[in-house]
């Protein structure tokens, strides 16, 4: 830890930014970094950096970038005026996109001459929907109270976004090149809404965005607990997200007639079925990795149990009670689960249809039809029709049989830096890699061959969670902390 912290100073990193905040409180401070912080090696933030820092946050904020009534290209324009001011060729800032209203941009800091190919750093600019009624401020401006940023992405994901636009604002200025281009893609339509994102990137302009490999700051990044730093997770690997669909029919009639074949027993009979026949449990090297980490942190007897799971021949009991926790059970198995269900159109008739939304997160390595083919066993009655349903909402017979990706590689060219700026910012903090249950603009990128790598700077509270909900917010501290650590992986990873 203190070879790496010297390490760093010796190639001049300024591990800072935590500990002068103007509110006070050392809320990023770890126990271990009180000797760190006396080194000559930390060098707080400039003010005007943190400026320079909340102007452009404000600036994504008070963009609406929502489906319904906002606009990706507006607040990429802004962004793409910052970066020509800032100096950037023309040509290196391109905004681009079919759709009007959901352009990206794609910005590249150039190498004097590189023969590596470059590093792709992602950020979705759209936001989800913020019903003002809901929200206790404006979802829409950026507020700063009790020590907190409010506003809709303060955690998802605009507070990374302004991290990286200042990172390349700020080395820009200080007349940093590097060593070979780094990119920078700020998407639409993560959220949902269509494929004008990254998906759309990878499909019509690759030579914009191709990479060795990327940085999708959406996923993993800092935990905090009470403002405490107590780990840093690497998200290597995510599950798929899939919808099916069920559904029969069956002939109606009257209700005081019963017939056979009721569409609405075929359905919920299916459910309970899928219900009662779980995926097998399947563990990964990244789950692994997860799992080990997360032991020391549980109760002796959890820890116990955990460790009897990762052995070499796994007991099916010990693994069997361990998916009783939802959080394991999520990254242990395939999970899928009846979402939404409709049948029937009067109280007293017989339904004619019944149709239920099954959702569906799947492993790394399976393909979405080869979980369709398992929901058919599951359900084990060709009378229910099972079809995937594809994000236009669509329906077909069946799904795609591509196997998703699979776990990111750990190499050295992301990890040495990695390892190299946490413990200089936050000694002791281990780095935990982990499989995302949710599902980001990393599976496009992994499809198309390039690794990519989730993780921030930005620590959040495991308790304060609030990403696509209310009151949005990020701690004051925890956004300069990331800015600042933003930066100095920028510098890392385009080779110092
Ligand atoms: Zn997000």
């Amino acid at each position: 830890m203190w070879a790496a912290s010297g390490a760093l100073a010796a190639t001049g990193i300024a591990a800072a930014g935590w500990g002068t905040m103007a509110h006070g409180q050392d809320l990023l401070q770890h126990p271990a970094q009180m000797h760190a912080q006396v080194g000559p090696q930390v060098q707080p933030m400039e003010a005007s950096d943190q400026i320079l820092a909340r102007e452009v946050l404000q600036q994504l904020i008070e963009t609406n970038t929502t489906h319904r009534e906002g606009s990706t290209t507006k607040a990429a324009e802004l962004m793409r005026r910052r970066f020509l001011d800032a100096g950037f060729a023309e040509k290196d800032v391109s905004l681009v996109g079919d759709a009007a209203d959901r352009k990206n941009l794609v910005v590249r800091y150039r190498a004097a001459s590189s023969t590596e190919k470059p590093v792709l750093l992602l950020g979705h600019l759209d936001v989800v929907e913020a019903p003002r009624e809901e929200w206790t401020v404006e979802p829409f401006q950026l507020k700063e109270a009790d020590g907190y940023f409010y506003g809709r992405g303060t955690q998802d994901m605009k507070n990374s976004d302004a991290a990286m636009v200042t990172s390349f604002l700020l080395l820009k200025r200080a007349g940093w090149v590097p060593k070979r281009d780094v990119i920078l893609a700020l998407t639409a339509d993560e959220e949902g809404g269509g494929d004008n994102g990254v998906e759309w990137l990878v499909k019509n302009r690759r030579d914009l965005i191709d990479a060795a490999f990327a940085v999708n700051p959406d996923a993993g990044g800092l935990v905090l607990v009470d403002g405490r730093p107590v780990e840093f997770d690497l998200a290597a690997t995510e599950k798929v997200y899939a919808d099916f669909v069920l559904s029969a029919t069956s002939a109606g009639g009257h209700s005081s007639r019963p017939v056979p074949e009721n569409a609405l027993y075929l359905v919920s009979d299916a459910l309970g079925r899928i219900e009662r026949s779980p995926f097998p449990i399947e563990l990964n090297p990244i789950t692994r990795a997860y799992l080990e980490a997360e032991a020391r942190r549980e109760s002796n007897e959890k820890r116990q149990l955990i460790s009897r799971v990762l052995k070499p021949k796994m007991d099916m009991d010990d693994a069997n009670q361990l998916t009783l926790d939802s959080g394991y059970n999520a990254i242990m198995r395939t999970t899928c689960v009846a979402t939404m269900m409709q049948a029937g159109e009067a109280e007293n008739a017989l339904p004619g249809k019944a149709t239920a939304n099954v959702n569906c997160r799947i492993l790394p390595g399976h393909s979405v039809e080869e979980v369709r083919k398992q929901i058919v066993a599951m359900v084990q009655d060709i009378r229910v029709k099972v079809q995937y349903r594809a994000e236009d909402g669509s329906l077909t017979d069946t799904a795609p049989d591509k196997p998703s990706m699979t776990a990111a590689a750990l190499i050295p060219e992301v990890m040495k830096p990695l390892r190299a700026v946490t413990q200089a910012m936050w000694p002791g903090v281990r780095i935990v890699p982990e499989m995302e249950s949710g599902s980001t603009d990393s599976v496009y990128t992994s499809a198309a061959g390039i690794p990519t790598y989730g993780f921030s700077g930005m620590g959040i509270d495991t308790s304060d969670a609030r990403a696509h909900g209310r009151d949005e917010r990020l701690r004051v501290t925890a956004f300069y902390t990331g800015v600042t650590f933003m930066r100095e992986m920028v510098k890392q990873l385009g080779g110092e």
